[in-house]
Order: structure tokens, then C-alpha cells, then sequence
């Protein structure tokens, strides 16, 4: 880090949770999965959710993930640029490759449609390497993958290229639209396309050696979703998927804290405006304190005026718009004693053990989801792995 970077604010990445909440989600798919040999692959694209990408992979490995799986192909070969091994899926593949990089690095790379399929076995044949491939059906997400009417066309040519030599279907999975709205219609009608579709390929001779369709919401709620593999992203990094739990009711610990340091304390009189557009004034003379963290650093603007922090051993709200750099805290009566000093630490969310915000109270305050708070914190925060 830049120096000083993290005198400012820092997000403190837990890996021992990582590894723990790893280690749960294989305890959850070996005692309920439909299979006994249910694994975790440990999805670890947009940086790890904003944990980091490279360490987080590393622990959860280390915490029993037989797979690493990313969205875009150079997040997966990033993580073989940093020496992890073992299988990596990755899954949105731009037009174009970079097919021969992936198929050299014997990353799986997943065709969702016809050309996806004719591109890769054009770059096998090309490499001269067999490339790794999952077939990827959409059961009813409505997003990517092949439509059931085309997955036919997509099996029989899979079929073909491996009878060639060219490539290898190693898997074959889908996704769910309400895996976390547990007795949602469409989760059985996704599971029934899917067995129509794992039996297809089967019948055109493929052999997967995983098939999956769970994420995180499925693999701690819906054991007949589970099959070889479970794609948990939320999960891993400690957080629950599902309405109205607790990472705890899961046994999972959120990896997360961010934190900044006090930039500067005063006073002010009553009725004084705060920040841009002075939507909030204060109520009395009182104490502000400045938080030098801002939307620039992923922290959402629709916070003004509701987002809480943890200062001087107190919640806090945002007082006033949330701006690019910084916002500020109305610490209130400025004859009550303030235990709040420049330099101190202001915790913005954590896992909530002492008394702080945690990322489902900053999701609840602005309208979004606790994958969307940590995902969003911007590269000027360092990341700082205990
Ligand atoms: N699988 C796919 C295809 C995804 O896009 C994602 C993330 O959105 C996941 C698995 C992991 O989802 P979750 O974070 O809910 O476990």
C-alpha cells in the first residue's frame, strides 16, 4: 500500500474465517448432500466479493474448497498467474477467448451456446491440448446459458468434439433465480429441467465429473440441490444468503470489517447545516467528527442520514450526505464527554461481535443486498489479512 494508506481506512479480511466457513459449507454438503461426496467449489470472482482474490482462494482451499470458480476468464487465470492449482471453472467468456491461455492453463471454461463450443474446440485443435469444458443449461434463470429447446444441438456437438479428442466435458451445471426464497415455485421446476438435461447429456455418452447448480442460499437450504458440488460465493466469505438468518444460525463467520480513522473533531452550534445540500442540521450544539471514506470507496450515497458506525464505543448515523471522500458522524452535546480523538477507529461494518454495523444493517439502511456492501469496497481501501 501507498504509504499511509491504512492510517485512512482498511477493509481486515479474517482468512481463518474463510477457511472456517469453507470447512462448514463441506460439513453441510457431506451430511445432508444427495451425494456423500458433495464438494465445495469457492467462487471467488470481483476480487473474492471484495475480500481479495488470491488470498481468499488460497484459504479457502486450505479450508477444504476442491474448486475455485470465477466469472470472467482472466479472474481465473489470475489465479494461476499466483501459483493455485488444482480445477478452476470460469464462466462469461467474452467472444474471442482468450481460449488458448485458458486451455493451456487447464482452466475449465464453460460453453453456453453453439459458438462458445466451436471457438474452444478451434483453440484446442490449434494448442493441440484437450480443453476442459462444462456445459452450461439455463433451467429457468432466464440469464445465461442454453435454452432446454437448444441444449440438444449443444450436448451432440459437446459429444462430437470429445469423440475427436479435442476436448473434455468435465461438467454440467446451471443456476437458480430463487435459491434464496426458499419454497419458491420455480426451484422444483429448475431441478426437474435439470434432471431432463443431465440425462440428456448422459444419453448423448457424456460423463461429467461434476454437476451443480447450487450457490450459497441452495447449498445451506435445499439438500437435492447439491449433486457433486456446491458454488458458494456469500457463504464463504460469511455471510447468509437467506431472509431473516444470521451467518450464525449457519455456523458462519463474516470475514469482513471495515474500518477508517477520525480525521478531524469539532464543534458546532445548533441548527448548523452538515455536508452537501445540509440535509441534516444539527439538533443542539454538538461534536462532529469526520470519516474520511466515502462513495468513491464503495460506501453506497443512499447512506446519507441513515447508515450507522461504530465511534468512540456508540453507533452513529451518517450525519448528512454521504460524499465522495468522506461523511460525517453527530457525536451530539459537546459538554458530554467524547471519547472520540483524531486517529481513532470509526468501524464502519464488521461482524457485529462488538456492537458495530454489520454489512445486512448497511444493506437493510440502503435498500440492497450484504453482497453488494462488501463487493462494492473500491480498490483505495487496502485490504489487511489477519
Ligand atoms: N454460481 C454462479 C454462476 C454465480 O454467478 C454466483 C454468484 O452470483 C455463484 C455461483 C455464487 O453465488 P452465492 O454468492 O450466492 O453463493
Amino acid at each position: 500500500f501507498p504509504p499511509g494508506a491504512t492510517l485512512r481506512a482498511e477493509a481486515r479480511i479474517d482468512l481463518d474465517a474463510i477457511r472456517s466457513n469453507t470447512r462448514r459449507l463441506g460439513q453441510i454438503v457431506a451430511e445432508t448432500g444427495s451425494k456423500s461426496a458433495a464438494g465445495v467449489m469457492a467462487v471467488v470472482k470481483a476480487d473474492a466479493y471484495g475480500h481479495g482474490a488470491v488470498p481468499c482462494a488460497r484459504a479457502a482451499k486450505q479450508g477444504g474448497a476442491a474448486w475455485l470458480g470465477t466469472a470472467l476468464p482472466e479472474e481465473a487465470l489470475q489465479l494461476r498467474a499466483a501459483g493455485l492449482t488444482g480445477p478452476i471453472l470460469a464462466w462469461l467468456h467474452p467472444a474471442g477467448g482468450p481460449w488458448d491461455e485458458l486451455i493451456v492453463h487447464e482452466i475449465d471454461v464453460t460453453a453456453y451456446a453453439p459458438w462458445v463450443l466451436e471457438e474452444i474446440t478451434a483453440a484446442a485443435q490449434r494448442c493441440g491440448i484437450q480443453a476442459r469444458v462444462q456445459l452450461k443449461v439455463d433451467t429457468g434463470l432466464g440469464r445465461g446459458g442454453t435454452q432446454p429447446h437448444d441444449w440438444l444441438e449443444l450436448v451432440e456437438l459437446a459429444a462430437k468434439a470429445e469423440a475427436a479428442g479435442h476436448i473434455r466435458v468435465t461438467g454440467v451445471w446451471s443456476h437458480f433465480a430463487c435459491a434464496d426464497e426458499p419454497g419458491h415455485p420455480s426451484i422444483r421446476a429448475q431441478l426437474d429441467v435439470f434432471a431432463l438435461a443431465l440425462a440428456a447429456a448422459d444419453h448423448a455418452g457424456l460423463r461429467p465429473e461434476v454437476r451443480h447448480i447450487a450457490n450459497s442460499p441452495a447449498a445451506l437450504s435445499l439438500p437435492e440441490a447439491h449433486f457433486d458440488l456446491v458454488r458458494a460465493g456469500l457463504a464463504v466469505y460469511g455471510l447468509s444468503p437467506l431472509p431473516d438468518t444470521t451467518p450464525a444460525d449457519f455456523g458462519l463467520r463474516p470475514a469482513m470489517t471495515l474500518t477508517a480513522r477520525v480525521a478531524l473533531v469539532k464543534n458546532a452550534p445548533a441548527e448548523h447545516g452538515v455536508s452537501y445540500g445540509h440535509i441534516h442540521h444539527t439538533a443542539g450544539p454538538t461534536t462532529l467528527a469526520l470519516v474520511p471514506l466515502g462513495y468513491a470507496d464503495g460506501l453506497p450515497r443512499n447512506s446519507s442520514n441513515v447508515g450507522e458506525v461504530l465511534v468512540g464505543g456508540a453507533r452513529h448515523r451518517v450525519a448528512g450526505r454521504m460524499a465522495m471522500d468522506q461523511f460525517v458522524v453527530d457525536l451530539g452535546d459537546p459538554d458530554a464527554v467524547h471519547d472520540v480523538h483524531v486517529g481513532d477507529e470509526v468501524v464502519i461494518f464488521g461482524p457485529g461481535d462488538r456492537g458495530e454495523p454489520t454489512a445486512d444493517d448497511w444493506a437493510q439502511a440502503t435498500g440492497t443486498l450484504n453482497y453488494e456492501i462488501v463487493t462494492r469496497i473500491g480498490p483505495r481501501v487496502p485490504r489487511v489479512y489477519v
